[in-house]
């Protein structure tokens, strides 16, 4: 199947190559063209734009950082994916995005005659590395079905939740619950160092009770290391954190613990450290940790 593919960064990247694995051919688009420099040397064919992704492929995915560049790879007047042919073509969208944003492109979608789905994922960069990604995702049931084959290649759930927009509020239940993990891990690892346990034993020991959770399996080891690196850079989990906020708010909801949590996150941002995993988090609590 001819596949294009816009946003090859952390995620987009270990994805492609996974679709390359599978024998498909890939035309591929980022806005730092390096970054798709190896994916190139193996098989797959640069575009210069969203416009030529769209006109060379039979389903188009997407991956970048924010709802701005969502709209702006989707919009942009002449070299946008809709400026291309889109007629019965399928779009899916796998960043973390707005639900309104999901909607508005499954309208425009439907206007041209293609198809889309909202189609953000969790499980990480090694999530996407292994193929074992959770895919949570909005759309009609038919594009779903299509598209079923290609998300089997990049992760191990992938469960459609209904219409367009969809997709998106179920990664922000995603990131509300992440909010609270990310928080009592960190919470967690401060208390322990302090009361003189050893950290891996106490991890260890979590992992096989009712505080298990995938923040401290998968992050936990890597802040023992002192390894700080995305993973989940900060400055996209203070996005994701604030759509939900913007979407609670709209629902006339209210989230105190992910306000917290985004302004923990703020905070470490401000200190320098968006470009940082989210497991960086600790770094508010340890400036000079010396390991117990
Ligand atoms: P990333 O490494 O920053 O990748 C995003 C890529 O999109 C970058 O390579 C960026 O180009 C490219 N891009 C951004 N705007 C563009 C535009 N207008 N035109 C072309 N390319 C553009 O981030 P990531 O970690 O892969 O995350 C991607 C999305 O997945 C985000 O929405 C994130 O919240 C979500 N997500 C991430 C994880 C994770 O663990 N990393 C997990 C689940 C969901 P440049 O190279 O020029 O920056």
């Amino acid at each position: 199947m001819k596949i294009g593919f816009i946003g090859t960064g952390v995620m987009g990247h270990a994805i492609v190559v996974r679709l390359m694995e599978a024998g498909h051919e890939l035309f591929v688009y980022n806005r730092t063209k390096s970054k798709t420099d190896d994916l190139v040397a193996n098989g797959a064919t640069w575009k210069d734009t969203p416009k030529e992704i769209t006109d060379a492929s039979e389903i188009i995915f997407t991956m970048v950082g924010y709802p701005q560049d969502v709209e702006q790879i989707y919009y942009e007047e002449e070299t946008g994916v809709f400026s291309g042919d889109v007629h019965n073509k399928t779009l899916v969208d796998l960043t973390t995005s707005t639900p309104s944003l999901a909607e508005q492109i499954d309208q425009t979608a439907r206007n041209k005659g293609a198809a889309s789905l909202d189609a953000p994922v969790s499980g990480g960069d090694l999530g996407a590395k292994n193929g074992t990604l959770t895919i949570m995702i909005g759309g009609e049931q038919s594009v779903y079905e299509e598209v079923l084959p290609l998300f089997e290649k990049m992760g191990q759930a992938y469960t459609l939740h209904g219409t367009a927009g969809k997709g998106q509020h179920t990664k922000m239940a995603n990131q509300i619950m992440i909010a609270g993990t990310m928080t009592g891990m960190t919470e967690m690892l401060v208390y322990s160092q302090k009361a003189g346990l050893s950290l891996e034993k106490v991890m260890d020991t979590l992992a096989g009770g009712a505080a298990a959770n995938w923040s401290m399996s998968n992050y936990g080891p890597r802040i023992l290391k002192d390894d700080y690196t995305p993973g989940f850079f900060v400055k996209h989990f203070i996005k994701d954190l604030k759509i939900a906020l913007d979407e609670a708010e709209k629902m006339e909801i209210e989230l105190p613990s992910t306000h917290l949590a985004t302004q923990l996150y703020e905070k470490l941002a401000d200190q320098g450290n968006e470009n940082d995993g989210t497991q960086a988090l600790i770094k508010l609590w340890w400036q000079d940790r010396t390991n117990s």
